[in-house]
């Protein structure tokens, strides 16, 4: 039987001597376009909320991103339809 890893847990082994820095976290939103679920980095120390515009990387649709970080730094993103 073949082992089908779904999850790839590959990282960036890139500066492998910085310990878990908070400065960067994962939030993600669903595309009003094709319905993907997207998953964006966050830049914590970029501030607390954050408002940009984002191409979607499945359908290429442009999304007006509102990112929100908690105290905690848990993100939150919410995405609009432009
Ligand atoms: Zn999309």
């Amino acid at each position: 039987m073949r082992k089908s890893s779904r999850k790839s847990s590959r990282k960036p082994s890139r500066l492998g001597s910085r310990s878990k820095a908070r400065l960067e976290a994962e939030a993600t939103y669903v595309c009003d376009s094709c319905g993907e679920e997207i998953v964006v980095p966050v830049d914590i120390s970029a501030g607390s909320h954050q408002d940009y515009v984002e191409d979607c990387p499945v359908c290429c649709h442009p999304m007006r991103l509102h990112v929100d970080i908690d105290p905690d730094g848990e993100a939150h993103v919410a995405g609009e339809h432009e």
